[in-house]
């Protein structure tokens, strides 16, 4: 791992910017190489993730490893972190100001990671970090093209895991993200030389993108 990236997670370890520090058995930075070309991005920690201070360890994440596979991606190539840090009591819902408190850290990984695409899970994460372009019911698995990274919104796998029909929709998102990836990283043909070379797109800049 980058050290700039386990200095940050150490400091996330050690946070007290918001009330759920004191509730917390471990805070849960995220786990993964940096840089990645995918970054996934859920709400927050529930019980086993907070036990462990590991993300997506519980049920879900049996199933976002599932769907990871199915698609030719696994841990060891993603980064996966939350919108929170820190568990939520009885895993309630996120209150707007935990997330304001905990976004500094989710710009920050985003600088460090530089993903080309980032799979936004569920509908508060989406509601974080795509504000305005409407219900997770109506946009998942569309890609959003924001300061030259693509975020694809996806249904939570823990919303998934009782729910057939959900589940099918998930597997289509990833597949949809995976077709993306692939005509993304497929090498290009390259351009015929022109007289004034085009100007090169400026790096994205997370503190720029309105959404997160
Ligand atoms: S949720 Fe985020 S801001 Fe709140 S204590 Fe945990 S790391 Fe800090």
């Amino acid at each position: 791992m980058l050290p700039e990236l386990e200095q940050l997670h150490a400091q996330i370890r050690a946070c007290t910017r918001c009330g759920l520090h004191a509730s917390r058995t471990h805070a849960v930075p995220g786990s993964g190489p940096a840089p990645a070309d995918v970054m996934i991005v859920g709400e927050a920690p529930g019980f086993t993730e907070d036990v462990q201070g590991l993300p997506f360890v519980g049920p879900a994440g049996r199933l976002l490893d599932t769907l990871l596979r199915q698609v030719g991606l696994s841990r060891e190539t993603v980064f996966i972190t939350n919108v929170l840090k820190c568990r939520p009591p009885q895993n309630r819902d996120p209150m707007p100001h935990e997330a304001e408190a905990c976004l500094p850290y989710l710009r920050l990984q985003f600088k460090l990671v530089q993903p080309k695409a980032v799979l936004i899970l569920g509908r508060h994460s989406l509601e974080r970090m795509l504000p305005g372009v409407g219900p997770i019911s109506r946009v998942h698995g569309q890609v959003f093209h924001r300061g030259g990274v693509a975020f694809v919104p996806c249904y939570h796998p823990a919303a998934a895991l009782h729910n057939a029909t959900l589940l099918d929709e998930l597997q289509r998102d990833f597949d949809r993200a995976r077709e993306y990836l692939d005509r993304l990283l497929a090498p290009q043909e390259p351009e015929p030389p022109t007289s004034s070379p085009a100007r090169p797109e400026p790096p994205p800049d997370a503190e720029q993108l309105s959404l997160i």
